[in-house]
């Protein structure tokens, strides 16, 4: 990509000024697992603290991913690890659970962090403990990962047609009671519809691409896009090469994003990385210090200083106020 002094300079000073939001990380796999700290540079990975603020990220939402039981166990030791870390890193990071919240910790100087939960098996067939979860700051819920769970069929159970049962969609009423936000990545295509139908409230993709650039399952429809965007949603983009196509470099990144905005408009599409839940990132994002690079491919095709801010974050930050206050 080439782009003149004047504009490297917009980009810089964008990227700087906007509220740069990613929705989606698996970091706390490797920090749960004692493996490295969200504080230090490691080669290990693609985010920890020193490559966000490279990066220029200011919101970043650190899902909790539980592949087997004991789910609820587990999802205790991934969030008391996500704790310890807020505690030991608390001069860099704060766990955010307001929007006045984010826009203090971001005003500090620090990263406001975001917690998500990505498959209802946490719940263990027992969504009445959902304002627990809330109570220990968790923001967001996927119905599912790829599988079929108590709550509804993941994208991997498409066969059947099955979207979500009685108890998914008792689990959407209490999240819009209780001002977390329902997350349809993973859900299987009538999952999806079921959502839209249920949510009194606008619902987020957090990490999926758009299947007519790159016909994969984990994308999402023409028509899913557009119903997403009309009832006030956002999808953020992932940067996994596989869900991208062929190419799966930094172009192909801005390819789904220019189609998104084209096909539903400006204000429902954002950033959802997947980095540290992906195998291999994208040639000019391989790790999130490179997110600059998104400012520089939106300068270069031509968006207004105000449609990137709203790609880079705004889009988001707008659902989740709009939820959760
Ligand atoms: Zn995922």
């Amino acid at each position: 990509m080439k782009l003149s002094a004047i504009e490297e300079e917009r980009a810089t000073r964008l990227h700087k000024e906007a509220l740069v939001w990613d929705s989606h990380c698996d970091t706390l796999l490797d920090i749960t697992a004692g493996k490295r700290s969200l504080g230090e540079r490691t080669s290990r990975g693609h985010l920890d603290l020193p490559r966000l603020r490279e990066g220029g990220v200011k919101v970043q939402i650190f899902a909790i991913y539980i592949d087997s039981a004991p789910y609820l166990r587990r999802t205790l030791e991934f969030l008391s690890a996500f704790y310890g870390e807020a505690s030991k890193n608390r001069d860099d990071m704060e766990l955010a659970t307001t929007s006045k919240e984010i826009k203090e910790i971001v005003a500090r100087g620090k990263l406001a962090a975001l917690l998500s939960i990505e498959g209802g098996e946490v719940l263990e067939g027992a969504p009445e403990i959902l304002p627990c979860l809330y109570r220990l700051g968790v923001r967001a819920l996927g119905l599912t990962w790829n599988h079929r769970n108590e709550l509804a069929d993941g994208v991997g159970e498409a066969r059947t047609g099955g979207g979500l049962t009685k108890m998914g969609i008792e689990t959407v009423a209490q999240m819009n009671n209780l001002g977390m936000v329902v997350d349809v990545s993973h859900l299987s295509p009538a999952g999806f519809w079921d959502v839209l139908e249920y949510s009194s409230q606008p619902v987020i993709a957090s990490h999926s691409n758009a299947r007519g650039v790159h016909d994969h399952p984990r994308n999402l429809s023409d028509d899913q896009i557009r119903a997403l965007s009309a009832q006030g949603g956002v999808m953020g983009i992932n940067f996994a090469p596989h869900f991208l196509g062929p190419a799966g470099d930094l172009n192909a990144v801005l390819n789904h994003i220019d189609y998104i905005v084209h096909l539903a408009g400006i204000d429902c599409v954002g950033l959802g990385s997947d980095y540290d839940g992906i195998a291999a990132t994208p040639t000019g994002l391989e790790d999130v210090s490179q997110l600059p690079n998104i400012s520089r491919g939106l300068v270069a095709r031509g968006y207004t200083d105000e449609d990137i801010k709203k790609i880079l974050g705004e889009n988001f930050a707008r659902v989740f106020a709009q939820v959760m206050g």
